[in-house]
């Protein structure tokens, strides 16, 4: 971002920030949290900030101006003290489910990465090292594309579902948001979890994602006789039930590729493409695993396996156990997109159209310089597809494009 573009979003910023119609949201008990800003200017994170009351929080954004603006999902004594005299109180329980760590079919289309210390780049989702020098910083290049955000809408319809029958929450303690750039933020608010501790809670991610289950049953008679084969088999309840379900799905879709994906090749993708009802009535149903000739243990291991690997990565598992973390605060604009982290009560996620519930600027218009963009929505308006292209667009598309780094400001 030059420093031209720089100036104009966070001019922007601070509009937003200081106008009276701008409505944020007070964090429940306000005065015991840590606040932190990102500053547009000078590239830091400013920390172990407090305030006493949501005034004294919009005085100190008109102040600092920031880029993100974050606060602690724990409660404090001191919220502003150093980390180790803070007096932790408690913490809520957060989820973070980012469409970076979900594959999707666009994926390898709009995102990009490459290696902070070799250069070796590629397409699609940022590997956790480099597969040329090992390293682990990366240039990202993403873009909240709606179906990449729509598979996060997916995930975290499961995850509610989840939190509200599997551990038994109601709606009233869980606040759901969309965080602002690619994905959403689910909260649980409530006494009986304040206190957990950090083992505890990723207990709760690994039973979410599936984590360590066990696919075994034990003292299966193999082929040959002997017992205590490595067989396949899922227990009823909770989490096993959830794969089963799972497996179903995958199953009733499934096409060639689709099990290729999974591992399953030969003779075995063939018997579940030609045989698909009895596997599901038959396998799956009535768990006769070993009941369609072609399909045996190993087919079912490399299924459930594959399926729950695909679920690992979905949450963030460092950003639900730490009890210190910050996170970004409702109603607060986002520095990679300018549009707001909102909330929204989760019995209308399937309803909420994040392209236009989380657009805050909403009035004028500014020329810009675009590199290039894909297609993108914001409330009614399609723009782009753009390459390298000079136009006047919405005050909300500019900014977006040039958080995104894909434009730059233009004088008038
Ligand atoms: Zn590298
Ligand atoms: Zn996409």
């Amino acid at each position: 971002m030059d420093a031209f573009s720089q100036d104009y979003v966070g001019r922007k910023f601070s509009e937003f920030y200081a106008s009276p119609s701008t409505k944020i949201p007070a964090p429940s008990a306000i005065s015991e949290r840590e606040f932190a800003f990102f500053l547009f200017k000078e590239r830091i994170m400013v920390r172990h900030r407090s305030v006493a009351s949501l005034n004294g929080l919009r005085n100190l954004l008109c102040e600092s101006k920031p880029s993100d603006v974050y606060h602690s999902c724990a409660y404090y004594e001191n919220p502003e003290a150093d980390m180790d005299k803070k007096g932790w109180l408690g913490a809520d329980l957060v989820f973070d489910i980012d469409a970076d760590h979900i594959p999707t079919s666009c994926d390898k289309v709009h995102d990009e990465w490459k290696c902070g210390k070799c250069g070796f780049s590629g397409k699609g989702i940022t590997p956790e090292v480099c597969p040329a020098c090992e390293g682990q910083k990366f240039d990202a290049r993403t873009w909240p594309c709606e179906r990449c955000i729509g598979s996060a809408k997916d995930e975290t319809a499961k995850l509610i579902d989840m939190l509200e029958n599997d551990f038994g929450f109601s709606e009233s303690e869980l606040r759901v948001f969309f965080s602002g750039h690619r994905g959403y933020h689910v909260h649980v608010e409530t006494d009986s979890i304040r206190t957990l501790d950090s083992l505890a809670r990723k207990d709760m991610v690994d039973y979410i994602t599936g984590l360590g289950l066990n696919l075994s049953r034990m003292g299966k008679v193999g082929s040959d006789g002997k017992a205590g084969q490595r067989a396949f088999g899922l227990h009823k309840l909770g989490r096993y039930g959830r794969l089963k379900q799972d497996m179903r799905k995958f199953i009733e879709t499934a096409t060639k590729d689709d099990l290729g994906n999974a591992g399953i090749k030969g003779g075995a993708s063939a018997a579940i493409l030609q045989y698909k009802q009895q596997v599901l009535e038959r396998c799956i149903g009535k768990e006769m695993w070993d009941s369609v000739r072609g399909i045996g243990d190993e087919t079912w291991f490399k299924i459930a396996e594959y399926l729950t690997n695909l679920e690992i990565s979905v949450i963030d598992t460092v950003v639900t156990s730490d009890i210190h973390r910050l996170i970004r605060m409702d109603g607060t604009l986002h520095g990679k997109t300018g549009l707001k982290k909102v909330e929204f009560p989760a019995a209308d996620l399937a309803d909420f159209d994040a392209f236009t519930e989380a657009v805050a600027f909403k009035e004028g218009k500014t020329k810009v310089s675009v590199s290039c963009a894909p297609q993108f929505r914001l409330g009614e308006n399609t723009f782009g597809p753009y390459t390298n292209e000079k136009l006047e667009l919405p005050t909300a598309a500019a900014v977006l494009l040039i958080c995104k780094g894909r434009a730059e400001a233009v004088k008038d």
